[in-house]
């Protein structure tokens, strides 16, 4: 018998209540609403145990890229874990998926990435990135270079090192101290700008700030840029076409390593393999997870430049530095067959040139909304603000909460999308076909009316 079948629906919330802590979760509120329980997924769609189809415009995390349903993956973990469910890949030894899966990395990956790290989550690969990036200056013989600047308001993970490199001050705030050495820039978001300057003229003001920190810092103790390619978590922010060019140039110039963070725009969600093809930037190391595996089994890793690897390997000597879930075998095995599926269904290809741009169009008629102030979006990957008067693009004041509310009204009616402040993100499966697209269209306009009516 399926666990969802085993109890009733209340009797999920009410355990549920008593013994779960969930991640990033004010359990006072929780206790009053109780949880939505997700029973089982097929395609687009969840299904909660209260009988409810919802079609899921995030993808779970930002990760179910190939969609739910899909017995391939399934069979290759159960097979994989038949025939060999764990070992590990520490003291001189390796499996075949492990060693498959950092094939078909370096295959899909721009050529300077010939080497692969693995880790259990996107976290782990940012802290992994962040020890590599200050060990490989150690080893370059310039251990002061430890500095790494990242974006306010990104997301990069929640373990120590992922908290302290994102730029969200609430989680600053606890459990703290951060991670010393690590500076914050404003991120390119032009809409929350006072829209003075063209988008263009704003990108390159807002790359001269990773400039001007290198310069307060002093250039020789800065060691790595981070940023996503696009900020998912912190709103979808997408940069102006002049801000990725502009960052690139400066740290050639510099000479710190530029990292892209690709845990949610990997895998094909921007209509390339990696946002960095997107952008045309040459990162020396890329963080990923989510996607690699569609979300079914915990996967992350770090692609590894020849600039580094060579470092590593040619100096190193041992990088003390592991987890006993790098490069899961069955994970690795799922993430195999995940990017199989991708290739075999072309679903990089229909982000690019048949679904992002159907999607993209549609989503563009709801900046028609009188409550809309921009949208946006990029492959399958997109924002839309609401503000309280179109002309002006003024916000709501924040007390309404309108993002959360148009939130709730999603969700009540069959649409995940989540709300980031007054920022009301999209990201669905690379499988959307059409009419759901239209579904979903269909149903983020009738909650832009509910929410204008609730809030007038
Ligand atoms: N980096 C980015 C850009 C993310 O969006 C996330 C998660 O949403 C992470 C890192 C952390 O990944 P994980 O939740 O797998 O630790």
């Amino acid at each position: 018998m399926a666990i969802a079948d085993s109890r009733q629906g209340s009797e999920w919330k009410d355990l549920d209540g008593r013994h779960y802590l969930h991640p990033f979760t004010d359990h006072k509120s929780l206790a009053k609403t109780g949880s939505r329980i997700v029973t089982r997924a097929d395609g687009v769609y969840i299904f909660d145990a209260d009988g409810n189809k919802i079609l899921d415009g995030m993808s779970g995390l930002w990760c179910v890229n190939a969609g739910y349903g899909r017995d391939e993956l399934v069979d290759a973990a159960a097979n994989q874990m038949r025939e060999l469910p764990y070992y590990n890949s520490f003291f001189q030894c390796a499996h075949p998926p492990s060693i498959e899966l950092s094939r078909m990395l370096q295959e899909i990956t721009q050529p300077q990435f010939n080497r692969v790290f693995y880790t259990g989550s996107g976290s782990e690969s940012i802290d992994t990135m962040i020890r590599m990036v200050r060990h490989y200056w150690e080893l370059k013989g310039e251990p002061q270079r430890k500095t790494l600047i990242a974006r306010k308001n990104a997301y990069h993970g929640s373990t120590i090192g992922g908290a302290s490199l994102g730029g969200m001050k609430p989680m600053h705030s606890q459990g703290g101290p951060m991670v010393p050495r690590i500076e914050h820039i404003d991120q390119p978001y032009w809409f929350g700008s006072d829209r003075s300057l063209s988008p263009d003229e704003f990108g390159l003001q807002a790359a001269q700030l990773l400039r001007q920190k290198i310069e307060a810092l002093g250039p020789d103790q800065v060691a790595a840029f981070v940023g996503e390619p696009i900020q998912g978590a912190g709103g979808v922010i997408i940069p102006p076409d002049s801000y990725w060019p502009e960052i690139q140039k400066i740290c050639d110039e510099y000479g710190i390593l530029l990292v892209t963070d690709e845990v949610i725009c990997g895998f094909g969600r921007l209509g390339q393999w990696f946002g960095a093809d997107y952008f045309d930037v040459k990162p020396d190391l890329m963080t990923f997870a989510k996607g690699v595996t569609s979300g079914y089994l915990p996967l992350g890793g770090v692609m590894v430049g020849d600039r580094v690897a060579d470092a590593l390997i040619d100096k190193g000597g041992e990088f003390y530095h592991g987890y006993t879930y790098s490069g899961h075998p069955a994970a690795c095995a799922v993430a195999i067959e995940n990017i199989r599926i991708l290739q075999r269904e072309n679903l990089v290809e229909r982000v690019r040139d048949d679904i992002g741009p159907y999607l993209a169009e549609r989503w563009r008629t709801l900046a028609e909304h009188p409550i809309v102030g921009e949208t946006r979006m990029v492959g399958l990957m997109g924002a839309l603000e609401l503000v309280a008067d179109k002309s002006s693009l003024a916000r709501f004041d924040e007390k309404i909460g309108a993002g959360t509310l148009c939130r709730d009204f999603l969700v009540n009616n069959g649409l995940v999308m989540r709300a980031v402040g007054d920022t009301i993100v999209v990201a669905p499966p690379l499988t959307l076909s059409h009419e759901e697209a239209d579904e979903l269209i269909g149903k983020a306009w009738k909650c832009l009316d509910l929410t204008q009516k609730a809030i007038a």
